[in-house]
C-alpha cells in the first residue's frame, strides 16, 4: 500500500460548485426576505393575440405558422448574465404579458417553480411560445448552473438557434464557455447578446474580445452602443446605419425612435459606423461566396450603396453556416436593445427547415417528433413536451414510441406558455407542444404515428444506407440522438416520517426522475435505506424542497457524501492460483492477468483477451472471469469507492477439471484486487 496517492483531478470544478452553492444560498436569503409567502403572483395571461376568453377556435389562426416563420430557439448563459430578465422583456415587448416581471422580485413567468422564485435561479426549462411581427418563437429558457447541465443539453437538442446572453462587463464566463461548447456538438447557430450595457464597467469592446479568444469565434458587430455604463442611452444598428435611442420618460421602454445618422448632427458617430459597417461587409464577403461577388461586382466602388437587405440575408447565411456570431448590445433591466434583437432573432436565426435533420427523409412527411421532457402535472398525470420535426400531431389519436416499442394515445395537445398552458386542435411540424395522456414515454423517445411508419422509414433507412453502403444501424439511425446522461457526483440518504409513507415517498421519486433522468435512486444493501444521487449539493436540495411541496411528505436526507471513484495511473501484470477443496471436490485454478489504466472514462472494466487463450475459452469459462473482474473493481482499496478507467487482459488461465466457476470468479477477482492495490492509485471525482 506504500506507493498510494490520493489527489483529487477536477479540484477546480468542485470549488466552483462550492461557490456556486454558496452565492445560491446568499440569494435564497435575500430573496426569502422579500417573498410575500405563499401568495401566488397576480399576472394575468389571458391577453393572447385571437384569444377572445377561452374561445379555442379563435386560435386557430395562430397555431399553425407556416414553417418558414418558425424560430425554435434557446436563451443560454452564464447564470446572473440576464436570461431571465431578458426572456421577461421579450414577453412583454411581444405583447404577451401585460406587465414587467422582475427577477429581484421573484415575480416572472419563466422561473414558474416555487423554488426558482425564492432563490431567483432558473431551475427548469420552460418553453414560451410567443409571436413577433408576424413570425412565431418558440423560446426555451436554459438554466444556467452547472448543477442541471443535462437540461441545457435537452433544450439544445430541440433549438434550432440560440442567443448567447452575456454580461458585457464580465465578457466570456465558465458556464458560457460550456453552454457554448455544448451547443457547437448540437451544431446550433447563434448570436450574441451583450446585455447590461448600463452597468458601470461594461465594456463593449472587452466583451467583444473576449468572444474572440475565449470562444474563439468571429464576432460580427451588428450594432456599436451609444454610451456605456451610466450614459449608456441607445444602439447604433450598423447594418442600416441608424441609430436607436429610447425615450429616457418611457418607463417600459416601449418607446423608442430610429433616425438615420446624419453628417450634421452626428459627424462622428457616423465616421464610426461607416468604418464598423465597411468592416462588416468585407469580413461578411470573406465567408460568404455569393456576397462577395455582389460586393466585388456591383458594389465595390461605394458599400454606402449596398442594400441592407442583402448583407443581412449573407449575414443569415454566414449564421447557419455556422462560421461567425451576429454581436448585438442592449440592457435588459434598463428595457434598451430587447426589441432589436428579436429583430435579429427572426432575421439571422433559421426556421425548422433550414436545419438538415437528415433522418427527415426517411418520414416522408409522417409524424416524427422527440419527447424532450417530462413534466408532472398533479390533476392532468404526465406531460410530454415535444418538438415536432415531420408530419403533425393530434389529440386523441394513438402515436407509437419507437424507444418505448409500444403506442400509446395523446389525449390533449397544449400550446405552452410558461405555466399557462393552452388547449389546442393540431400542431404541424417545426412546432413545440405539449401533450397529455402519454404515460409511458420519457425524456429523450422518439414518437412517430404507428409501428408500420417506424417500419417503413427503417425500410427507406436501410436502403439509403446501402446506396452509400453506411455501416450504421438504421434502426438506431431513426431515433433521433438520445441524451447523454452524466453520472451523479453527490449522494445521501433519504428517509420519510415514518414506515408508512415509504410508497409515497418511492411514488414520488418515481415521478421526479421520470422527469429528471440525471436524479438517481438507489436502495443501500446494508442498511436498507434509499439513496438520492445528483448532480450537485443544490440539485439535491430542490429535489428535497419539492417533495415537500409538491407531494406533501416532510424528508428527511442523511449527510451528503461526494461519489469518487477510484482509477490506477500504471499497469501490472500479476498470476494468482486458488486452490480449495470443499467435501471431496477439488478447485484448483491459476490466472495471470494485466490491468492497464485508459481514458476512455469508462465506468465498466474493459475486459481483454491475449491471443493465446482467446481461442480455448468456454463461454462459461469467459463468463466467470468476466465477473471476478467486475467484482474486483466495485470497491477500490482508498475509499471503496468504484474503479474505472481500467482495462484487464487475461493472458493465462488454467482450470482444473471439476473446478465451480464460482471459484474461477474468486480467484480473478482475488488477483485483481491484488494487482490493483499495488498500482498507483488516484481518486476523483467523475463530472462527465
Ligand atoms: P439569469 O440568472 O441569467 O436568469 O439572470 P437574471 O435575469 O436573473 O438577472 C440577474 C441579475 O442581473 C438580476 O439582479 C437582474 O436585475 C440583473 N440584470 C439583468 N439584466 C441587467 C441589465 O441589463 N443591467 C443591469 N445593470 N443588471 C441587470
Ligand atoms: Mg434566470
Amino acid at each position: 500500500m506504500s506507493n498510494l496517492r490520493i489527489f483529487a483531478v477536477n479540484q477546480k470544478k468542485i470549488s466552483s460548485l462550492h461557490y456556486f452553492n454558496n452565492m445560491c444560498s446568499s440569494k435564497i436569503r435575500a430573496s426569502l426576505k422579500r417573498l410575500k409567502l405563499h401568495v401566488l403572483l397576480g399576472r394575468n395571461y389571458s391577453s393572447l393575440p385571437g384569444l377572445i376568453g377561452n374561445d379555442i377556435k379563435s386560435l386557430h389562426s395562430i397555431i399553425n405558422p407556416p414553417i418558414a416563420k418558425i424560430r425554435n430557439i434557446g436563451i443560454m448563459a452564464h447564470i446572473d448574465a440576464g436570461k431571465t430578465t431578458t426572456t421577461e422583456r421579450i414577453l412583454y415587448y411581444s405583447g404577451y404579458t401585460r406587465s414587467l416581471g422582475d427577477v429581484d422580485d421573484g415575480d416572472t413567468v419563466t422561473d414558474f417553480m416555487a423554488q426558482e422564485r425564492e432563490r431567483g435561479i432558473t431551475i427548469q426549462s420552460a418553453a414560451v411560445t410567443f409571436d413577433w411581427k408576424g413570425y412565431r418563437i418558440n423560446l426555451i429558457d436554459t438554466p444556467g448552473h452547472v448543477d442541471f447541465t443535462l437540461e441545457v443539453e435537452r433544450c439544445l437538442r430541440v433549438l434550432d438557434g440560440a442567443v448567447a446572453v452575456f454580461d458585457a462587463s464580465a465578457g466570456v464566463e465558465a458556464q458560457t464557455l460550456t453552454v457554448w461548447r455544448q451547443a457547437d456538438k448540437h451544431k446550433v447557430p447563434r448570436i450574441c447578446f451583450l446585455n447590461k450595457m448600463d452597468k458601470i464597467g461594461a465594456s463593449f469592446n472587452y466583451a467583444v474580445e473576449s468572444i474572440r479568444e475565449k470562444l474563439k469565434a468571429k464576432p460580427l458587430l451588428l450594432q456599436l452602443p451609444i454610451g456605456e455604463g451610466k450614459a449608456f442611452k441607445g444602439v447604433v444598428d450598423v447594418v442600416r446605419t441608424e441609430k436607436l435611442l429610447w425615450n429616457p420618460n418611457s418607463d417600459d421602454g416601449k418607446d423608442f425612435e430610429r433616425k438615420p445618422l446624419l453628417e450634421m448632427s452626428d459627424p462622428k458617430l457616423l465616421k464610426e459606423t461607416t468604418e464598423a459597417r465597411n468592416a462588416l461587409i468585407e469580413q461578411v464577403a470573406d465567408l460568404d461566396d455569393e456576397f462577395a461577388d455582389l460586393v466585388l461586382g456591383e458594389f465595390s466602388e461605394n458599400f454606402d450603396l449596398l442594400p441592407a437587405e442583402k448583407l443581412q440575408t449573407a449575414i443569415h447565411r454566414v449564421t447557419l453556416a455556422q462560421t461567425a456570431v451576429p454581436v448585438l448590445c442592449g440592457s435588459a433591466l434598463k428595457n434598451k436593445g430587447v426589441q432589436p434583437l428579436l429583430d435579429a432573432i427572426t432575421m439571422y436565426l433559421p426556421s425548422p427547415e433550414e436545419r438538415n435533420y437528415e433522418f427527415l427523409q426517411w418520414y416522408k412527411g409522417d409524424l416524427c417528433a422527440l419527447a424532450f421532457k417530462v413534466l408532472h402535472d398533479k390533476q392532468r398525470g404526465p406531460l410530454v413536451f415535444m418538438r415536432i420535426y415531420s408530419g403533425m400531431l393530434k389529440p386523441q389519436t394513438a402515436i407509437h414510441n419507437i424507444n418505448g416499442n409500444c403506442t400509446e394515445r395523446v389525449s390533449r395537445l397544449l400550446l405552452p406558455f410558461a405555466d399557462q398552458h393552452i388547449e389546442i386542435p393540431l400542431l404541424t411540424a417545426g412546432n413545440i407542444a405539449l401533450t397529455v395522456g402519454l404515460k409511458h414515454t420519457a425524456t429523450g423517445d422518439t414518437i412517430v404515428s404507428s409501428r408500420s411508419s417506424a417500419l417503413a422509414a427503417s425500410r427507406r433507412a436501410k436502403r439509403e444506407g446501402e446506396k452509400k453502403q453506411k455501416e450504421n444501424n438504421e434502426a438506431e439511425r431513426l431515433l433521433l440522438a438520445g441524451v447523454e446522461i452524466p453520472e451523479p457526483v453527490f449522494f445521501c440518504t433519504i428517509e420519510p416520517p415514518s414506515m408508512a409513507k415509504q410508497p409515497d415517498l418511492d411514488h414520488a421519486l418515481k415521478c421526479l426522475q421520470r422527469e429528471d433522468p440525471s436524479l438517481k435512486v438507489k436502495l443501500d444493501p446494508d442498511s436498507g435505506q434509499t439513496v438520492l444521487c445528483g448532480m450537485g449539493e443544490l440539485h439535491i436540495e430542490i429535489i428535497h424542497d419539492r417533495i415537500k411541496r409538491e407531494y406533501g411528505l416532510e424528508t428527511y436526507l442523511g449527510p451528503l457524501q461526494v461519489a469518487y471513484r477510484e482509477a490506477i495511473l500504471n499497469s501490472i501484470r500479476a498470476t494468482d492460483t486458488l486452490d480449495r477443496t470443499l467435501g471431496d471436490k477439488r478447485h484448483l485454478v491459476t490466472v495471470e492477468l494485466e490491468a492497464k489504466p485508459v481514458e476512455t472514462s469508462s465506468l465498466l472494466p474493459v475486459i481483454e483477451y491475449a491471443a493465446s487463450v482467446a481461442g480455448d475459452l468456454s463461454q462459461a469459462s469467459r463468463e466467470a472471469f468476466e465477473n471476478g473482474v467486475h467484482s474486483a473493481c466495485l470497491q477500490g482499496p482508498l475509499l471503496g469507492s468504484p474503479v474505472q478507467d481500467v482495462a484487464v487482459t487475461l493472458h493465462s488461465l488454467v482450470i482444473h477439471p471439476g473446478t465451480s466457476t464460482t471459484m474461477i470468479s474468486a480467484c480473478v477477482s482475488r488477483c485483481l484486487q491484488k494487482v490493483i492495490i499495488v498500482c498507483v492509485v488516484a481518486l476523483f471525482l467523475n463530472f462527465s
